[in-house]
């Protein structure tokens, strides 16, 4: 198991722990049956990025022996160009982000993200092994383009790891800390907006870790209140909608919601 996998196992436990004590949206009596669906998604999503591992390390390989990326034009600080490297990715996973959500081929597979209508912490896990699939092989391509090296990008995946589980966590944190990160990184207000069942609500707020993207590329949506938000896509919130087969078999079927 690597470093971010594990971090992310005991981020998941101590999350979900919190969001029993301290919710945002209180009342849920369902967390366990709910969790264990997204769960089971993740397993198998989990699965496909095991296998795509070997290609990861080649193209890190790929990039050192023919000494790709790395700063080179720029010759900074091998520490610099770390951090360099680390915000470009991020800019990449958003830019990717916004590419499932315009492009309808895409948004198949990532549909199956935003179909749970109950978000907390399990279902930032939650995806189609297709769109781990794509997005695995095009984070080899932008490994090799950015020449991020592996220790790099293995700090990438234990920072995003936590992030997104805070982000999508049902966690009551004080509104001042809500606001104050959103200056940086995205907190769970934003990424419950993305949430949304409207569409020109989950059409925006993009961000993974950090949120000034959203800013930059005029996607930053927030909202009043955040109680009265309901998440997923009308017409899949059934139980039978959100057995794991089906969501499996989502991306095949019409897409009818937009
Ligand atoms: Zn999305
Ligand atoms: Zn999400």
């Amino acid at each position: 198991m690597d470093s971010s996998a594990l971090i992310g196992l005991i981020a998941l436990g101590l999350v979900f722990l919190l969001e029993g004590l301290i919710p945002f949206y209180a009342g849920r009596s369902d967390r366990y049956a709910h969790g264990l669906r997204n769960l089971s998604l993740a397993l198998i999503a989990g699965m496909v990025g095991v296998l795509m591992t070997p290609l990861l390390s080649w193209s890190v390989q790929l990039a050192a022996r023919h000494d790709l990326g790395r700063c080179n034009p720029i010759a900074i600080h091998p520490v610099a160009c770390g951090v360099l490297t680390f915000v470009l990715f991020d800019l990449w996973m958003y830019a990717w982000h916004r590419m499932n959500h315009r492009i309808p081929f895409l948004w198949r597979f990532h549909r199956v993200h935003h179909t749970d209508p109950a978000l907390d912490s399990t279902t930032a896990l939650r995806f189609h092994p297709v769109e781990v699939l794509i997005s695995t092989v095009l984070n080899c391509v932008l490994l090799v383009v950015l020449g991020m090296g592996l220790e790099v990008f293995a700090l990438y995946k234990s920072v995003m790891v936590v992030v997104i589980l805070f982000h999508h966590s049902n966690l009551r944190i004080p509104p001042h800390l809500d606001h104050g990160l959103r200056w940086v990184i995205v907190p769970p207000s934003l990424h419950r907006v993305h949430h949304s069942n409207l569409r020109w609500e989950t059409d925006s707020d993009y961000g993974t870790i950090f949120s000034f993207w959203d800013r930059l590329f005029g996607s930053y949506r927030t909202r009043r209140t955040y109680h009265d938000i309901r998440f997923g896509i009308g017409r899949y919130d059934s139980r039978d909608w959100q057995r794991p087969l089906q969501l499996l078999a989502l991306p095949f079927r019409p897409l009818d919601e937009r």
